[in-house]
């Protein structure tokens, strides 16, 4: 059975008032059979953590170092998110990728080190407006996710996002045949390489998911949930892209 995921991506945006977002999106999917996750940047995540005690709603973070302690000014490690009671980390998101030269390798290593601290890692693919027009999409996400995903996940631990690059932020969003498409090559390569654990494990789509495209997107074939940036930041956007996941 997959789980349907609504998870948000705050990016580098918010701040410690912004987080009473978090108390009205608990509340107001508390009753839906759907889970929950925001990630906000990380300093703000053991503040979020305290915020949402007691509710379904989880809160993540948006990266972490494939060490799990060292000499690395700056960043986080697995064990500490995991130390602090967050349950997911999403890895290899296309603006990580872009801004910090991140390879499939180095996604690999790090979800290796997620999943070894017991979180649950969401791992990013997609591709970029060059490598559809080439028509090298397919390839592109084989290759991501040959790489990125370790051979120890499994459904329980780890979520896929399919996000093309060309859809992030810019308010444009794959059609739901692109959509279907890629999300059925996910699934296949899934299923072929991790078997039953493949086929149960949720996938994500993201890029511009609103309020207004979200039940369209989640009735297409293999979408277990959505991946947010831009509409997760307000509870007034985010809640009803919740609600029409657990209706779909
Ligand atoms: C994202 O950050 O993963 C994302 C999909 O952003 P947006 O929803 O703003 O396109």
């Amino acid at each position: 059975m997959r789980r349907k995921l609504a998870a948000g991506n705050w990016k580098m945006n918010g701040s410690l008032a912004a987080l009473s977002q978090l108390n009205q999106i608990a509340r107001e999917t508390a009753s839906l059979d759907v889970e929950t996750l925001i990630c906000p940047p990380s300093l703000y995540v053991s503040e979020a953590l305290t915020r949402v005690s007691g509710n379904q709603l989880n809160i993540g973070v948006q990266d972490c170092h494939f060490e799990t302690s060292g000499a690395h000014t700056g960043d986080i490690s697995a064990s500490m998110i995991a130390d602090l009671g967050a349950s997911h980390v999403i890895l290899g998101h296309s603006e990580r990728r872009a801004d910090h030269d991140e390879s499939s390798e180095d996604v690999r290593e790090k979800a290796r080190t997620a999943l070894a601290a017991g979180l649950t890692a969401i791992v990013c693919v997609g591709e970029s407006e060059k490598q559809r027009l080439a028509k090298n999409t397919l390839d592109i996400i084989g290759g991501q996710l040959a790489i990125s995903v370790p051979d120890a996940s499994k459904a329980a631990n780890m979520v896929i996002a399919y996000e093309p690059v060309w859809a992030i932020g810019t308010g444009r969003t794959a059609t739901t045949a692109e959509i279907d498409e890629v999300h059925d090559f996910i699934r296949t390569r899934l299923k072929d390489r991790f078997g039953e654990e493949g086929a149960n494990m949720t996938v994500l789509y993201g890029g511009s998911v609103k309020p207004t495209n979200a039940a369209e997107i989640f009735a297409t074939n293999n979408v277990d949930g959505a991946l947010v940036g831009g509409a997760s930041l307000r509870a007034q956007d985010f809640v009803p892209i919740v609600r029409a996941l657990a209706e779909a």
